[in-house]
């Protein structure tokens, strides 16, 4: 069946393309194309390469190689985490280059208090953070990929202090990726010491440029987040 369309619905047709067309979000002049939830997403290592290529920040750097000392225990590569899953196919920790850079300078800042950084989780690739949502749609537990996370964006980071000379962790409110109120940094902790150790982390990560989470000890983020698109490359893509 032919259907003859009056001619005054055409510039109506031609204003939802614009605007679709001028929705995309650009970073540093470069478009980004939008997901099935409307979220711009950087979906291939080509694009990556151009968005590093107009803006060096850009740059997911490699924080085990780019920071002397730093130790790493990358619980998505394992079973060890909240979804029980391997989720990384190998230990990987990077973070956009103004976050590797200030997280340098906290590391150097520790060190000189005999104290150092032990990373749990940088950069997560968004399809990543999708796999979590379907074996946990809870957002207590897991970042909604409705919203995306900072970790997509490479500029979140979870992570605590060790010792310097053994590695060993310092003593915490509780375990990386535990969702109960005791991770919050509101909870009241009776031991001091441990209540010094998360105050410690939250001064020197603050001091140098992140935010805390409200409900998360160990995840920090960069203040200036919104300049960096989400990403689904795979490590191997970087
Ligand atoms: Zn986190």
């Amino acid at each position: 069946m032919k259907i003859n369309y009056p001619i005054a619905c055409i510039p109506g047709i031609l204003l939802l393309h614009v605007m679709l067309t001028i929705s995309v979000l650009t970073v540093k002049g470069q478009p980004v194309p939008q997901n099935k939830y409307g979220l711009p997403v950087v979906q291939t290592t080509a694009h990556y390469q151009q968005l590093v290529a107009a803006d060096s920040n850009q740059a997911l750097i490699d924080i085990a190689a780019y920071i002397p000392g730093i130790r790493t225990d990358i619980r998505y590569a394992t079973a060890d985490n909240f979804t029980h899953q391997v989720l990384y196919p190998y230990a990987a920790a990077y973070l956009r280059l103004p976050a590797a850079r200030a997280l340098k300078a906290v590391q150097e800042e520790l060190n000189r208090q005999g104290l150092g950084l032990l990373i749990f989780d940088a950069y997560r690739p968004y399809s990543i953070t999708e796999k979590m949502w379907e074996i946990v749609p809870d957002d207590r537990y897991a970042a909604n990929p409705r919203n995306g996370s900072g970790h997509n964006r490479g500029v979140a980071v979870d992570l605590t202090l060790v010792k310097l000379q053994t590695g060993q962790p310092v003593a915490m409110p509780t375990g990386f990726d535990d969702f109960t109120e005791k991770a919050h940094h509101a909870y009241p902790v009776s031991d001091t010491m441990i209540a010094a150790n998360r105050q410690l982390l939250r001064s020197v990560m603050e001091k140098h440029g992140f935010l805390p989470l409200t409900t998360e000890w160990w995840h920090y983020y960069l203040k200036t987040y919104k300049e960096y698109p989400l990403m689904d490359i795979p490590f191997s893509g970087i």
